[in-house]
This record gives structure tokens, C-alpha cells and sequence, in this order.
């Protein structure tokens, strides 16, 4: 298992725990025990295909801390997935709760398949078959996945159900995300997207820039991606840049984002929307345009070293769980007075945020309207915001090392206080 060690993703996530190492002030046992995942789990998950045959996947769920509650943190499918990228993953989980102050711990899971190239009964047998296989380390208090890549709230309902009909009861809170109809929270869908331009408003208010007045290029059209481009055009703010694994596209003139979400919702990638084959560019031309606003929120390692040399941007928004390299990271730490980066693990949020309140409703049996969620949710997100901006100030420092300052301390803190089990 040793093997993640060697993982671009994971070096990058430790390089980020190091960097703030000194910072925090913590014993040097518990930044040891942060290095390393609690528990890391894998398990073979045996599938029968449409046509008969049967394939063997992959499944994984790293818990890289459980000190502060259950660990929480998104199953991904996809064809990169491995356990270096888990890990990495279920790392910036555990620094994200303790960020925004949610009573979880960092977990993270994800299935190495290419879900678009599967039927929906494949998909149903791998998920349902991926949550027997680890039953006996997910649970309410133990662990509660969410939706990510490849992933959507029909597999977070196949968990709930597999899960319920094998513990041979209703746990509504064993997983967030799940549709509305079986006790889902309004406003998860968005939830993400919404925080992510909820930080955006707090950083152009900092920084001077009129979002009415500005334009964003947004790297990613899935859940993510395509409601901060909505979210964005809805506050006045053109939208020339859109992304997909299709390609990237620019388009001075601006997108019109409800259209290109109808467009998606019909086909599965950007690539034939009228017109749209005349806007290719290539992924450095896309970053290297100029615009007030950049949201990275696809996928990680998107933004290397030379790529953040050529950003022209004001606000680096990192929708998406580490855009950025560790060599993007040095340069736009060294430039942090031209580029304002709002670190992921502030700018996703709103995704575990509302999945905290979905947990808390299923608990309860008692659910909240989307007013409700959203009035929470802008609470949470633009508090953490502030919180984080007032510690850069007073540290001088950039708001990728004291995002990452207050959460490692706060998880730090807690395990030192209760002791080595945890
Ligand atoms: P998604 O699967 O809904 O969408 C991913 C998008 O990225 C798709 O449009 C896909 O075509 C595009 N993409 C994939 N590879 C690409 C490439 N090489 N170049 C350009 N575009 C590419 O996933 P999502 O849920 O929107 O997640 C996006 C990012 O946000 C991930 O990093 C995820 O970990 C993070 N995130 C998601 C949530 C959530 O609530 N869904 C919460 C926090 C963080």
C-alpha cells in the first residue's frame, strides 16, 4: 500500500501540510500522524456486465481522520482514480471540515471505471455491490460518503438504499447528496457552486472588482463548474471561458450558460454546441487569457508552474480539489498581491457545508426549506471566508497558507488533546 507515497497528488497534498508545518505550533507526533491516512481500505468488487461477462473493479475509501466526528468526503469514478489520489483527497477533506468548523473528520472513496462508457444497471451493481464490500467501515457515525466525479445523487441513492436494506433499517444520514426524494436536502445540488461564488463575492469586494462589470473563464461544465458559471452570469459577470474534457472554448463575446447547461444535459460533453467548434483553444491558451476571474473546476493538477505564469487573472477561485501544482502553488504564493487565490478547501466548501446540514436533517427527520439551507450556508462559507482573510492579514501571509494554517491546527489540536487512539 506504500505505493501512495509516490502519487503526484498525494506529494502535493503533503507538501501542503509541510508548508505550514512550522506555523502551526504543533507537537512534532501529531504532524507525523497527519502525514499518514487512519485507514485506508480497498476491496474487490466483482461485476456482471450487460453482456455477461464478469469484471473485476477496484474500490477504495481512505479515512485520513476521524478525531473530529465521521469522516466525510466524496466517492469519485473515474479512470485516474488510485489510492495516492484518495488519499490526497480525504487529506484536504480533513483540512476543509476543520476549516468551516463542521464536526467531521476527513474521509474520501473512489472507484477506478469510466462511468460514462457503462450502462446505468453496470453502474447500479457496481455501486451496490462497492457499499456491501465496505459496510463494516461506513455508518452514520463512522463515515458518510457524497457525491463527486462520475458520481451523482441516483449512486448516493443505491448507497442509502444497499446500505439500509443490509442493515435492516432506515439510515437516512449514511450518505449526502441523495435526491430530495429520499431525504435529500434542498440546495445540495448547487450547494457547491453556490459557495463557490459566495467566496467570490467576498474576495472582489477585498480585492476592488465589480463582478457586474467582469468576466470569468470557468475550467470544468459538470456539477461544479456549470453553477458557478450560472451563479457568475446571474451577478452581471460575462462569461468568456468554458471547459469540459471535450476541450476548451473561448468566446469573447460571452456564453450564454443556461443554454450551454440545457445543451449538457442532452449531450454528454460541450463539443457540438452550435458554433463552439470555431471557439477551440488550447488549455494553456485558455488559462493564459485575460479576465477578471478563473475558476479551475474540473479536476486536479491543472494549473502547473507555467500555466500560473501566464494567468491573467485577478481571482484564482479553486472550484475544483487541487488545481493547482506545487510549483503553480510557489509562483502564486510569491504573487499573491496580483492574483488573489481563493484555496479549495475554502471555495468548494459549500459542497460538505450543505451535506453537513443534510446529515443534521436526516438525523433529526426534520427538514428545512431551500431558504433556510442557503441563509446557513452563506453564514458558513462567508464567515470561514473572513476568518481566513483576517488570519492572511495579520500573518502576512497568502490564503492558501492560512486556509490550511487553521484547519491542520485545528485537527492537530484535537488530536494532540485527546491522545494517540484517534
Ligand atoms: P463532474 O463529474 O460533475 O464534472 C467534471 C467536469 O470536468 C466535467 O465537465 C468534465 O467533462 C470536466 N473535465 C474532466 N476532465 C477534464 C479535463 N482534462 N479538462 C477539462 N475539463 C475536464 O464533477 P464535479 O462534481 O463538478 O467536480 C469537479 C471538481 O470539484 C472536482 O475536483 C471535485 O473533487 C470538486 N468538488 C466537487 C464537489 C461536489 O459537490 N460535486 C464538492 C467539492 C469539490
Amino acid at each position: 500500500m506504500a505505493e501512495y507515497k509516490d502519487s503526484a497528488f498525494y506529494k502535493m497534498a503533503l507538501d501542503q501540510l509541510m508548508s505550514v508545518s512550522t506555523l502551526v505550533d504543533l507537537p512534532a507526533g501529531v504532524i507525523e500522524r497527519l502525514k499518514i491516512p487512519k485507514r485506508i481500505v480497498v476491496v474487490s468488487v466483482p461485476v456482471r456486465m450487460d453482456d455477461g461477462s464478469t469484471r473485476m473493479f477496484e474500490g477504495i475509501r481512505v479515512q485520513h481522520s476521524l478525531t473530529a466526528g465521521p469522516g466525510k468526503g466524496g466517492l469519485r469514478y473515474g479512470t485516474s482514480v488510485d489510492v495516492g489520489e484518495v488519499v490526497a483527497l480525504a487529506m484536504l477533506m480533513s483540512w476543509k471540515c476543520a476549516l468551516v468548523g463542521l464536526p467531521f473528520g476527513g474521509a474520501k472513496g473512489g472507484i477506478a471505471c469510466d462511468p460514462a462508457k457503462m450502462s446505468i444497471g453496470e453502474n447500479e451493481r457496481l455501486t451496490r455491490r462497492f457499499t456491501q464490500e465496505i459496510f463494516p467501515f461506513i455508518g452514520p457515525n463512522t463515515d458518510v460518503m457524497a457525491p463527486d466525479m462520475g458520481t451523482n445523487e441516483q449512486t448516493m441513492a443505491w448507497i442509502y438504499d444497499t446500505y439500509a436494506m443490509t442493515a435492516g433499517e432506515n439510515v437516512a444520514q449514511i450518505v449526502t447528496g441523495k435526491p430530495v426524494a429520499v431525504f435529500g436536502t434542498l440546495g445540495r445540488r448547487t450547494a457547491t457552486g453556490c459557495g463557490v461564488v459566495y467566496t467570490i463575492e467576498e474576495a472582489a469586494k477585498h480585492v476592488g472588482v465589480k463582478l457586474s462589470e467582469s468576466t470569468a473563464i470557468v475550467q470544468g461544465f459538470g456539477n461544479v463548474g456549470s453553477i458557478s458559471a450560472k451563479e457568475l452570469q446571474d451577478r452581471g459577470t460575462r462569461i468568456t471561458g468554458v471547459a469540459d474534457v471535450s476541450g476548451h472554448y473561448f468566446r469573447k463575446a460571452g456564453f450564454d450558460i443556461p443554454d450551454l447547461i440545457l445543451h449538457t444535459s442532452r449531450n454528454p460533453t460541450l463539443a457540438n454546441y452550435p458554433g463552439i467548434a470555431n471557439d477551440k483553444v488550447t488549455r494553456e491558451e485558455f488559462y493564459a487569457m485575460p479576465c477578471d476571474i478563473a475558476v479551475p473546476g474540473a479536476m486536479e493538477l491543472q494549473i502547473n508552474g507555467e500555466t500560473a505564469r501566464n494567468l491573467k487573472c485577478r481571482i484564482l477561485a479553486e472550484a475544483a480539489n487541487g488545481p493547482c501544482t506545487p510549483e503553480a502553488d510557489k509562483y502564486l504564493r510569491e504573487h499573491s498581491k496580483e492574483i488573489f487565490v481563493i484555496p479549495d478547501i475554502l471555495c468548494n466548501s459549500g459542497g460538505v457545508i450543505v451535506s453537513y446540514f443534510e446529515w443534521v436533517q436526516g438525523i433529526q427527520m426534520f427538514f428545512w426549506s431551500a431558504e433556510e439551507v442557503d441563509n446557513k450556508l452563506q453564514q458558513m462559507i462567508r464567515r470561514a471566508f473572513l476568518t481566513t482573510l483576517s488570519f492572511s492579514v495579520s500573518h502576512k501571509c497568502d490564503m492558501r497558507t492560512a486556509a490550511l494554517s487553521l484547519g491542520v491546527k485545528k485537527v492537530g489540536t484535537e488530536k494532540h488533546v485527546r491522545g494517540l487512539f484517534p
